[in-house]
C-alpha cells in the first residue's frame, strides 16, 4: 500500500477517518521513499490539502512514482523555467492576460473578464503555465464546476480558450487544448440566458416614455409645412436653440 496514514501507531484510534494527513510511501529499487502528499502535491499545482485517499492514489501516487523512476528527488520542488519576462504560474499568465488585453481592449464585458479571471485564478493559478497546454488541468476544473449553470461553465471555458490562443500568440504558450480532438464546448445542454436591462438603463427608457406622454410633444403638430420652415431657417443660420423657442419644441 502506497498511499497511508503514520498516525495510527501513534495512537490516532479513528485512523485514516481522521483529519491526519496521508503519506506517499513508495519502494523503488530497493529504496524507501516516503512524505506527506501535500508536501509534494502543493508545489506540483494541488490548490488545497489532499483530504481523499482516491485523489491521492490517482492523482499524486502516479506523478510520485514517475519522478523517482526517472530519478528525480520528489522532494524537492519542480523548477520553474524562469526565462525573463515569461510568466510561470496559471496566475502570472492570467495577470498578463488582465494587464495587456482586458484593460487595454475596453471590453464591455470588462466586470464579467474580471470576474471570471478572479475565479480562474483561484482555481488555476497555482499551476505551471503549460499545465494549460494540455486537457486534464481544465478538466479538473470543469468538474469542479457541477454546482454551476453549464452557460456560466462554458463562458469560463470559452475565457480560458481565449486566453489559450491569445497566449500562443503572443508565445507565451505553445498548445491550447481547445481542438476538435480535445477539449470542447458543448452548448447543447445550455440553458437561454436570461438578460436584462440595468437599472439605470431601466430609469431612462421610463423617463423617455413620460416624455412621449407630456402635453407640449403630444400637441406638436408638425405639418410638412412647418418642418420646411423650420429647414429654410436652420439654413440660413438660424441657431438650434432659437429655432426651438419659435416652433415650441421642448
Ligand atoms: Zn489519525
Amino acid at each position: 500500500m502506497a498511499v497511508r496514514k503514520r498516525c495510527r501507531s501513534s495512537g490516532c484510534k479513528t485512523s485514516p477517518r481522521c483529519e491526519h494527513a496521508w503519506w506517499l510511501d513508495v519502494m523503488h529499487h530497493g529504496k524507501r521513499y516516503r512524505m506527506p502528499v501535500d508536501d509534494f502535491a502543493f508545489p506540483r499545482g494541488a490548490t488545497a490539502p489532499i483530504t481523499s485517499k482516491q485523489e491521492a492514489e490517482k492523482v499524486w501516487e502516479p506523478k510520485f512514482i514517475a519522478e523517482i523512476a526517472s530519478s528525480k528527488d520528489p522532494r524537492k520542488a519542480p523548477q520553474r523555467e524562469s526565462t525573463a519576462g515569461k510568466p510561470t504560474t496559471v496566475a502570472d499568465l492570467l495577470a498578463m492576460y488582465r494587464q495587456r488585453y482586458v484593460d487595454v481592449e475596453r471590453l464591455k464585458s470588462r466586470h464579467t473578464a474580471l470576474s471570471q479571471l478572479r475565479i480562474l485564478t483561484a482555481e488555476l493559478g497555482q499551476l505551471p503555465t503549460a499545465a494549460l497546454e494540455r486537457p486534464e488541468a481544465i478538466e479538473d476544473f470543469k468538474a469542479r464546476c457541477s454546482g454551476r449553470a453549464i452557460a456560466t461553465t462554458n463562458r469560463y471555458l470559452a475565457r480560458l480558450r481565449h486566453i489559450c490562443n491569445w497566449s500562443i500568440g503572443r508565445e507565451l504558450l505553445t498548445a491550447t487544448p481547445f481542438h476538435r480532438r480535445g477539449l470542447r464546448i458543448v452548448t447543447k445542454n445550455e440553458r437561454r440566458r436570461d438578460r436584462r436591462i440595468s437599472e439605470a438603463e431601466e430609469q431612462q427608457l421610463l423617463d423617455a416614455c413620460k416624455q412621449l406622454n407630456e402635453l407640449s410633444r403630444a400637441n406638436a403638430k408638425l405639418t410638412w409645412e412647418v418642418v420646411d420652415n423650420i429647414r429654410a431657417r436652420a439654413r440660413a443660420g438660424v441657431p438650434q436653440r432659437e429655432l426651438a423657442v419659435m416652433f415650441n419644441i421642448p
